[in-house]
């Protein structure tokens, strides 16, 4: 497995569940890529995500083709399998683990993740831990407590950065609950994304994602797709 042509110095690692990918994912990636001066950014869909256990997540193989399709017009961004298709939950070291064999000692490795998902990696683990394999870039994302995570993260730590992005008020969830209600969710997704789940009939019926509450059967038909 590579995730470039060439070698990478600089090397950005964006984790996600990516269910669906959309263009809050691509924004924050392309501004670490810009703002760090990163060789390459590769996407890392997760196999079965430990914190999402209390709702269905779309199959790892969906997942996956939506971010290659998201992803495929930048030259500079990748998309990784190796989450995919190991067994069992996703840890943030241990992909960083897995990221480092594969780019060796020499390669400086960035992880980036909105202001929220950061937290998340700092309440499970021993952060000299985690913060010892990567250099971690907090997106700054709306709707969610800043002044929180100044409290809550190690903010001060040379190996955190807050990144200032174009505030895009764009998530997975709401895109899902969008789907299942039939509104729609063009320019919030790549458009062969949102292609993509009308084609795999993605987050049709309420519930079933989790997000809405509804029941748990039967697909509504939907006909938000103009
Ligand atoms: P969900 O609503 O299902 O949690 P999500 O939109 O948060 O989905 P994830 O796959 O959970 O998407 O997020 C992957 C990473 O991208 C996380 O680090 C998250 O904080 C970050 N991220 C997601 N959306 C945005 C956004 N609009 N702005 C900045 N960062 C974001
Ligand atoms: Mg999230």
């Amino acid at each position: 497995m590579s995730f470039a042509d060439g070698p990478v110095a600089r090397l950005g690692v964006m984790g996600g569940t990516f269910d669906p990918i959309h263009h809050g994912h691509l924004v924050t990636a392309e501004e670490a890529l810009w703002q760090f001066g990163l060789d390459r950014v590769v996407f890392v869909p997760t196999g079965r995500p430990w914190m999402k256990s209390d709702r269905e997540v779309a199959e790892a193989e969906d997942r996956y083709l939506m971010t290659v399709i998201a992803t495929s017009a930048n030259p500079w961004f990748t998309v990784s399998r190796m989450e995919i298709e190991r067994d069992g939950p996703t840890y943030t070291v241990d992909t960083l683990d897995a990221v480092r064999e594969e780019v060796g000692d020499e390669c400086s490795l960035f992880f980036i993740t909105g202001a929220d998902a950061i937290l998340d990696i700092f309440q499970w683990k021993d952060p000299e831990d985690v913060l010892s394999r990567a250099h971690f870039i907090a997106a700054t994302r709306p709707g969610y407590d800043i002044a929180r995570f100044e409290r809550e993260a190690p903010t001060r730590h040379p190996n955190i950065s807050v990144m200032d992005i174009p505030a895009l008020a764009i998530s997975s969830s709401d895109i899902r609950r969008r789907v299942a209600a039939g509104e729609p969710i063009r320019y919030l997704v790549p458009e062969g994304v949102q292609t993509y789940i009308v084609k795999a009939g993605l987050y049709r019926s309420p519930g079933v994602y989790g997000d809405t509450g509804g029941r748990k059967d039967g697909g509504s038909e939907v006909t938000w797709s103009r």
